[in-house]
């Protein structure tokens, strides 16, 4: 299984490294095939702003329920994904389901509801991205302020003279771009001060240790600080505790994502969990 595709990979014998490749290989197929399936589906966490009545965003998150029915994380399979071009299929579908339900929830009365959704890095490279995007909003009637798009570091560093153009003329038609799992990466702040983004995620890693550990206190400050100063949105992920969401609010982060709030439920939970009058 997946699990042992990762832990098999530091061993360095070939056969450990054979048997690698073709449980990968296997599993790439298994997820051709869940696409033809449609054995993806999407779950949604709410990004709350100001006090957790208000649902400001929500962050569309991919499961796949294999025959057994069993539900795989994305961080099983998004890995073996990104390998191939099948990760720009998977993102297309992501995209076009997550523009859907956005549409479904503006009607449901959640009218001014953000949708994050996360990217990987061959999305922004091997596609017109600004083009595919455009159209896809235009069918759903979507306006471009109302999607945000969630890339990682690790992605900048891939091919930057690619990806930023992109990012670039993204955020002229106006959608979001956030910086996610911000701090556990290796950008420098000069890279940062250059980056065409919107807003900034901050790991769950520097959450974890709030109120108490002194460094994550520090980090976590000077991040808000940064954002604020940088005009970029800051989102905590990863909020577990009470006195974690206090020590973010009474720092300045009023944009809180976490399992204290919500942990992340299908479409018609959301709608029935919340009132959109607030
Ligand atoms: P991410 O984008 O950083 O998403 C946040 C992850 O943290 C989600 O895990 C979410 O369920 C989890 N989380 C949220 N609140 C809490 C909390 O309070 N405590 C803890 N311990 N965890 C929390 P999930 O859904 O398993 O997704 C894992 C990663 O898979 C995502 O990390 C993202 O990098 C990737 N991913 C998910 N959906 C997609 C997708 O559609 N496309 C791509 N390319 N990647 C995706
Ligand atoms: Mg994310
Ligand atoms: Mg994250
Ligand atoms: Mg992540």
């Amino acid at each position: 299984n997946a699990l042992s595709f990762f832990s098999n990979s530091t061993s360095h014998t070939l056969a450990a490294q054979q048997s690698d490749v073709a449980q990968r290989m296997t599993m790439e197929a298994e997820l051709r095939q869940a696409l033809v399936d449609n054995a993806f589906f999407l779950e949604y966490q709410p990004i709350f702003q100001g006090d957790e009545h208000h649902m400001q965003s929500v962050e569309a998150l991919i499961r796949w329920r294999r025959a057994s029915g069993e539900v795989v994380r994305p961080d099983i399979f998004i890995p073996i994904a990104e390998q191939s071009a099948l990760i720009v299929n998977i993102g297309r579908w992501v995209l076009r389901q997550a523009c859907h339900d956005l549409a479904h929830l503006h009607r449901a009365g959640f009218s001014d509801l953000q949708m994050h959704v996360n990217m990987a890095a061959p999305e922004f490279t091997s596609t017109d991205l600004p083009d595919e995007l455009s159209v896809v909003l235009d069918e759903f009637g979507i306006a471009t302020h109302h999607l945000c798009l969630e890339l990682t570091e690790g992605m900048l560093m891939h091919q930057p003279d690619k990806v930023i153009p992109v990012m670039r003329a993204l955020r002229e038609l106006g959608v979001g771009i956030s910086l996610d799992d911000f701090g556990v990466g290796y950008s420098s702040l000069a890279r940062l001060k250059r980056l065409p983004i919107s807003s900034i995620k901050i790991d769950r890693s520097f959450v974890h240790g709030l109120p108490d550990l002194t460094e994550d206190r520090a980090i976590v400050r000077a991040m808000i600080e940064l954002g604020r100063h940088m005009n970029l949105s800051v989102i905590a992920e990863g909020v577990e505790t009470e006195e974690q969401l206090t020590f973010l609010r009474q720092h300045g982060c009023s944009l809180i994502q976490g399992f204290i709030l919500s942990r992340p439920v299908p479409l018609d939970v959301l709608i029935a969990s919340y009132n959109p009058l607030e």
